[in-house]
């Protein structure tokens, strides 16, 4: 099986002993492999000690993604006052003793308008919307009822007290809190705080995250026409994916394009990046044994830990700090260059951190039970996450492919099954499967 993510085991450690054990840069290519859940804590621990403290108003139309910085509570309640679920008439409902009483109507109400109390054996026209008036205790639905004259209704079905009418505060009481801070803003989010009448919303500032790719190899579409590709050179593909998943994350993405493989061009980058910038991302140069700036570049700037990652794709990761002119320090993250690999970490590691600097819960979203339409018959010594999709049937089909390099799998798939170590999987077999819009 192709595995470009780096050597199966951990490089053994030299008598300088490991880098991220130490805690200091300019050690040996020693890593300690991690398990992901260790990964994730870790960073989430740093994060949550650099949490944007920042809010900001923002009017509730531009608030979609955003994360709320203070609780909403509601004024009022919603609906405001009883109010009817369907066109008809608005009546006692002990007014009708069986199919075909008929009432005189005593007032027509409109969404919108307020009608008077209602007379005791009359019926009300009413429209959905509508309040209710005093006195009506039931809406009859106008398919069951039957306008005799101008003034007279026939109600055919005989209602129950209560039935088709709204309540009063049944979808949310005055003083009710309805977005929790913490929250990411959902579409239906920004139409409960509309529902309560909030035109403008406190959210946690963005984060801000400084994006670059290494890589020499790496050309931009655009400046090589596909024909020209000279060989060895590929389209930097990770630009997109992550500057992708940082905007549908909320960041403000600082998109540093790429950074030469150069140790002075990379320390420039990362001094200029972490001045305004709570994270800085970047992609490749983080596999064991390879020609990497991102290391000696960062250990000079700041510091940083080089991990083995116990999971399938997405082994080497790189964690650090880059300090600023004034002391503070920007976070570091360091995805690999395969793009799967910086996907599926980003997903799993990355969109955490993201929640947990905005106050936002950082867990992984549950998995669900699904059962596996394939085989994998010869699972990976690490945790792998396999690029699948739902089919009709309810299970699930694998992308054939689960190569780190084939990003075809990534685009393809809705979800990640989360296999652990060793686990062989049999057809019909139940799997843990993660919505990719989950884990965003
Ligand atoms: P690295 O992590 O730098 O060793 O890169 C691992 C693999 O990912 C290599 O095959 C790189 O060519 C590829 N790669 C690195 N960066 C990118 C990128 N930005 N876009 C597409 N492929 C990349
Ligand atoms: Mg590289």
């Amino acid at each position: 099986m192709s595995d470009t993510d780096g050597p199966k085991l951990a490089a053994p450690a030299s008598s300088e002993g490991s880098v991220a054990a130490s805690g200091r840069p300019g050690g040996s290519d020693a890593r300690p492999l991690l398990s992901l859940d260790e990964v994730r804590s870790r960073l989430i621990a740093a994060a949550n000690a650099v949490r944007i403290t920042d809010a900001e108003t923002v009017s509730t139309f531009d608030a979609l993604g955003r994360v709320v910085a203070h609780d909403v509570v509601s004024l009022i309640d919603v609906p405001p006052q009883d109010n009817t679920s369907m066109d008809g008439y608005a009546l006692r409902a002990a007014d009708v003793r069986g199919a075909g009483t008929v009432l005189p109507l005593s007032q027509r109400i409109a969404a919108g308008h307020v009608g008077t109390p209602l007379a005791a054996g009359t019926a009300a026209r009413i429209f959905t919307g509508a309040n209710v008036p005093a006195g009506a205790d039931a809406v009859v639905m106008q398919e069951q009822c039957q306008a005799v004259s101008a003034d007279t209704v026939r109600i055919d079905a005989v209602p129950q007290a209560g039935q088709w009418i709204r309540r009063r505060g049944e979808d949310v009481r005055a003083g009710a809190t309805v977005l929790v801070r913490g929250t990411r803003l959902s579409p239906q989010a920004l139409g409960l705080a509309a529902t309560v009448g909030a035109a403008k919303l406190s959210v946690v500032r963005r984060p801000r995250v400084a994006l670059f790719s290494t890589g020499d190899e790496l050309v931009m579409p655009g400046s090589v026409a596909p024909q020209d590709l000279p060989p060895g050179v590929i389209y930097n593909s990770n630009r997109y994916t992550l500057r992708g998943l940082l905007q549908a994350a909320g960041c403000d993405v600082t998109d540093l394009g790429i950074v030469p493989d150069r140790l002075e061009a990379t320390r420039n980058a990362l001094r200029a990046a972490a001045q305004d910038n709570d994270l800085i991302l970047t992609s490749g140069g983080v596999s064991v044994g390879e020609e990497d700036h991102i290391r000696p570049a960062v250990a000079a700037e700041g510091h940083i830990d080089l991990w083995q990652v116990a999971m399938k794709p997405g082994k080497p990761l790189a964690f650090g700090a880059v300090r600023r002119d004034n002391a503070s320090d920007a976070l570091f993250i360091g995805l690999p260059g395969n793009p799967v690999s910086s996907f599926v970490t980003f997903l799993l590691a990355v969109a955490p951190v993201l929640r947990a600097l905005q106050g936002a819960d950082p867990s992984l979203p549950q998995s669900l039970q699904m059962r596996a339409d394939f085989d994998w018959p010869r699972p990976d010594k690490r945790r792998e996450f396999l690029r699948v999709r739902r089919n009709a049937q309810g299970g699930l089909d694998l992308f054939a492919n689960q190569s780190s390099g084939v990003l075809t799998s990534a685009a393809w798939a809705d979800g990640l099954v989360d296999n652990p170590a060793q686990q062989p999987i049999v057809g019909g077999d139940m799997v843990r499967y993660l919505a990719l819009v989950s884990l965003l």
